[in-house]
């Protein structure tokens, strides 16, 4: 009876070395483990110790015992990878590497800007080393980056990650500066002048363009916009999310591209408010989500169900999920023809295709082989050409999709493009437009400045590709320091303290973020909910201020 690995899995691999007889792979250094969508147990060798139950961040990991039926996939598609890699020449122990030792004697002190998960791993690996300390930037008042306000409302378990990072956050040597923007209110010379490092780890906060005609009408939004609006990120309340009738008289939304971020918004926009209301989705979109007119969602690929963007656990997820219909349209294929592959995902999609829908439930259609040519409307979005695609296979052996020449109007109200998250420009720093990241060789991009997580590799991955992204980067830190390349720092770390006080008076640490926490989670428990998120910046910032009032001196705080 083994343990499996199941949806919420980001790849972290913290429980590869809790395994004591190294049944979970890919494990860090074997082939595939950077692209890995999740990880696996080896159901031959799992002996039921539950070790990497407790490991897990995400409590991904579950007895087969207990597996409930939208979670029996993933009995297969764990021994499904052991068919494929059988990893005959494994070792019985996994490999623990020997914890590097800084061979000159600190203090020294790194900056960290941005608190989502390269940060934070970057800070947890950095810790490690007791001549470091950590200060850790961000311009929310609210750290985790896209675990807050990018993983969905309806993916709690993979938001557990958030307790692994209170821990980190709560080690010797680590400070929050929160609701700081570094290059506005800090600027980058003042941090290399004030510490031996500077880690940048600010993601990619913008997204990519259609191209076509009409994309910037009303009605037209980015994921990366909608998917901070449920999510509550401050800067995207007042995006102009219309779900009602008359925005939306056919009822369908389209949205374009198939990646996870695309099937998350297509189930926000399709599932039951009611059970949305029991997750920490934001109070105001959940009040538009309510009044939604919305009956069908349809996610253009512009390739093959083969060469879909979604990862194989996030269309298990869908396919459990019995509060929605998903419809497969694979356009002049017929349905058979295109999902007869071998491959997991056809698989799945052919036991998907035959299901009955239910009319009561809003419908999720997957359509492939569709592309965007035109948004229609004048003064909004009224619809979208979409056009049929048919697969080519070029001299390197890539499937490219090429246009018919048939195309079709599908009315809509709201178009959302889901074709990638891309990096913004760094202030100082040089800048990769076709990447839209920072270049650099493994995470330095001079000694003294670098950069981990989505502005240094690009959005893709999952939140513990982060993890491993961080250590390489720390690895040219420590070399850095070891090989005394950073110029010693001219001011103090008190200083830095005053700088920033100066500049942002409502700057939160982790105090004020812990106080903001316990808020939410005040609010979330008196309504049923994990946390019912404050959206606004000064009433976080008013929230942590009052954790800062001193109970019963008036004598001044001291500062680290
Ligand atoms: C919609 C969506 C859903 C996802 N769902 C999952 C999932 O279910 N499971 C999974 O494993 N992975 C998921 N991911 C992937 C995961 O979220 C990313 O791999 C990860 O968040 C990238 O980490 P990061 O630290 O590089 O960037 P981010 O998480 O974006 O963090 C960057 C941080 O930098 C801060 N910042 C930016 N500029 C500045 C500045 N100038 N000064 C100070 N701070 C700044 C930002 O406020 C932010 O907090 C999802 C991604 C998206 C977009
Ligand atoms: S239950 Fe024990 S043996 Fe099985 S995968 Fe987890 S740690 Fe390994
Ligand atoms: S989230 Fe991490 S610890 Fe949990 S199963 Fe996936 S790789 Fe293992």
């Amino acid at each position: 009876m083994p343990h499996v690995v199941t949806q919420s899995c980001c790849a972290d691999a913290s429980c590869v070395v809790a395994c004591p007889v190294n049944c979970i792979h890919p494990a860090p250094g074997e082939p595939g483990f950077a692209e890995a969508e999740m990880l696996y147990v080896d159901a031959k060798s799992c002996v039921d110790c539950g070790a990497c139950v407790t490991a897990c961040p995400a409590d991904a990991i579950l007895p087969h015992t207990t597996l409930s039926a939208a979670q029996q996939p993933f009995l297969a598609i764990n021994a499904e990878y052991f068919d494929v890699f059988p990893h005959k020449d494994r070792t019985p122990l996994a490999l623990v590497h020997p914890q590097r030792r800084l061979t000159r004697t600190g203090p020294f002190r790194v900056a960290v800007v941005g608190a989502g998960p390269a940060g934070m791993y970057a800070a947890d690996e950095l810790l490690k080393h007791p001549e470091i300390s950590v200060d850790v930037f961000d311009r929310l008042p609210t750290p985790y980056g896209l675990v807050r306000a990018g993983v969905a409302p309806d993916h709690q378990n993979t938001k557990q990650v958030e307790k692994l990072f209170a821990q980190i956050e709560s080690q010797p040597g680590f400070r929050y500066f929160l609701g700081v923007e570094v290059g506005k209110d800090v600027s980058h010379a003042e941090l290399t002048a004030r510490y031996h490092g500077v880690v940048y780890t600010v993601g990619a906060a913008s997204d990519r363009a259609l191209g076509i005609d009409g994309d910037d009408l009303p009605g037209s939004l980015s994921a990366t916009d909608f998917v901070g609006w449920y999510n509550g990120h401050p800067d995207k309340q007042d995006l102009p999310v219309h779900l009602d009738a008359e925005s939306i008289p056919s009822g369908r939304v389209v949205l374009v591209g198939n990646g996870n971020v695309a099937l998350d918004c297509a189930r926000i926009l399709a599932e039951d408010p009611e059970r949305l209301a029991g997750t920490d989705v934001a109070d105001g979109p959940l009040a538009v989500l309510r009044d939604s007119a919305v009956r069908e969602v349809v996610v253009l690929g512009r390739r093959g169900p083969g060469e879909a963007a979604f990862t194989v656990p996030e269309l298990v997820g869908l396919m459990g999920h019995t509060g929605v219909n998903v419809v497969v349209d694979t356009g002049d294929l017929p349905v058979e023809e295109a999902l007869a592959g071998a491959d997991t995902t056809s698989r799945l999609l052919r036991e998907l295709a035959g299901r009955e829908l239910r009319p009561e439930l809003r419908t999720i259609v997957l359509r492939f082989l569709s592309s965007p040519v035109r948004v229609l409307g004048t003064e909004r979005v009224t619809g979208v050409e979409v056009g049929r695609n048919r697969l080519e296979r070029d001299a390197d052996g890539i499937v490219r999709a090429v246009p018919t020449g048939e195309t079709e109007v599908l009315e809509t109200g709201m178009l959302l493009r889901a074709v990638g998250y891309k990096g913004l420009p760094v202030a100082d720093l040089p800048y990769d437009a076709a990447t839209g990241t920072v270049p650099n060789e493994g995470g330095r991009v001079l000694p003294g400045v670098y950069v981990a997580g989505w502005v240094k590799r690009g959005p893709n991955g999952f939140i513990g590709t982060n993890k491993s992204d961080a250590e390489e980067t720390v690895e040219q830190v420590l070399d850095d320091l070891d090989a005394d390349r950073i110029p010693a720092p001219v001011g103090d770390a008190a200083e830095i303290t005053a700088v920033v006080r100066g500049r942002q008076p409502g700057m939160v640490d982790l105090a004020g973020w812990q106080a903001i926490d316990r808020e939410e989670k005040r609010r979330g428990a008196e309504a049923g909910r994990p946390r019912v998120k404050i959206t606004d910046v000064e009433e976080m910032r008013g929230i942590a201020a009052k954790s800062r009032k001193p109970r019963y001196s008036l004598g001044r705080r001291k500062e680290r």
